[in-house]
């Protein structure tokens, strides 16, 4: 068995993007920007946003941060969108979700321009990634698919079981998998919480993406010898041994499912760096307008 080591192959990616935004400066090209609006204070989303920030500063580009409180309105939000869509120096931006109920996400969603929604988010950018054009892609699915690439972990013809349908991880995830390229080329299985009977989908998948949210969902009776096993999966169970009170653990459970593995991801240090890396890597697509021109 080998564990993947998201959190090296991350720092290699921001290594790689920082190179590339010294040789856009050396260039004379400004200077990517990537800007974050948070609504409100909660903890995870914050520290999200902060890490956000942070591999920003690491890479060279320029970041913004933009806060408001939780009673912020929809109209005050939606202006704040038309601006930073018609800020020259804001190449890409991003709204951290969820956002408080009082606000319509898939409104705000909508109200980015597509050309700068670098968490491909927007249905313009989501139906680009259905008919094969070039679009951001949203961060995590993004993150796995590079994961697999820089593991050269062979995909074509393979069967992939994603679980989860979340218009963030599991449908395009499965999209991806499916695409007519050497990076995928996958028969998909996507299976979600009205699936029957998961486990005879899980035991003929030859690669097993779990973006459930159910802690140690996935067993090794679920696993097929030899699997490549991918957690997406973010949990928090209570430790009381830890200084916290809590750790983090996936939706696999690692220690059964990890012997029977060619390769797995692990909790914390999979997946997780990974989607801030395809955050940082969308945003440099985004300055050199290599999605949009
Ligand atoms: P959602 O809650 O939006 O989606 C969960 C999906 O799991 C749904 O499609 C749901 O099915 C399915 N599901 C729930 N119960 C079962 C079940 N018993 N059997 C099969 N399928 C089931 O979650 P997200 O996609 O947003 O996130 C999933 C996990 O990934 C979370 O732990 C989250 O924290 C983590 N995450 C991690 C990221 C990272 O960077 N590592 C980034 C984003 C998320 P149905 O549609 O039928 O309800």
């Amino acid at each position: 068995m080998q564990l993947i080591d998201g959190k090296k192959i991350s720092l290699e990616l921001q290594a790689e993007i920082s190179i590339e935004v010294q040789k856009l400066k050396a260039g004379g090209k400004k200077t990517p920007h990537l800007a974050a609006v948070l609504v409100g204070d909660d903890p995870a989303s914050r520290a999200y946003v902060r890490n956000k920030v942070k591999a920003c500063e690491n890479v060279g580009f320029k970041s913004t941060l933009i806060e408001f409180e939780v009673y912020v309105s929809e109209q005050k939000l939606l202006a704040k969108i038309d601006e930073l869509n018609n800020d020259a120096d804001i190449d890409g931006y991003i709204v951290q979700l969820p956002l408080p109920r009082h606000i319509s996400e898939q409104k705000i969603i909508e109200a980015i321009k597509p050309s700068k929604d670098v968490d491909g988010f927007h249905p313009i950018n989501v139906g680009r990634l259905v008919l094969n054009l070039p679009t951001y892609v949203s961060a995590t699915p993004f993150g796995i698919v590079q994961l697999l690439e820089r593991y050269r972990i062979e995909t074509e013809g393979k069967h992939c079981v994603v679980i989860g349908r979340s218009h963030i991880v599991g449908s395009p995830m499965s999209i991806l998998m499916a695409k007519n390229t050497t990076l995928a080329n996958c028969t998909v299985t996507l299976c979600h919480s009205r699936t029957l009977d998961l486990k005879e989908h899980t035991l003929k998948a030859d690669i097993i993406i779990a973006a459930i949210g159910k802690p140690d969902f996935v067993t090794a009776d679920m696993v097929k010898p030899g699997a490549v096993v991918i957690d997406v999966g973010i949990n928090r169970v209570d430790d009381l041994s830890q200084t916290k009170g809590y750790r983090l653990v996936g939706d696999v459970k690692f220690d059964e499912v990890a012997p029977k593995c060619s390769y797995i991801t692990p909790v914390p240090g999979g997946v997780g760096p990974m989607t801030i890396a395809s955050l940082i890597k969308n945003t440099l697509l985004a300055a050199k307008k290599e999605i949009y021109a």
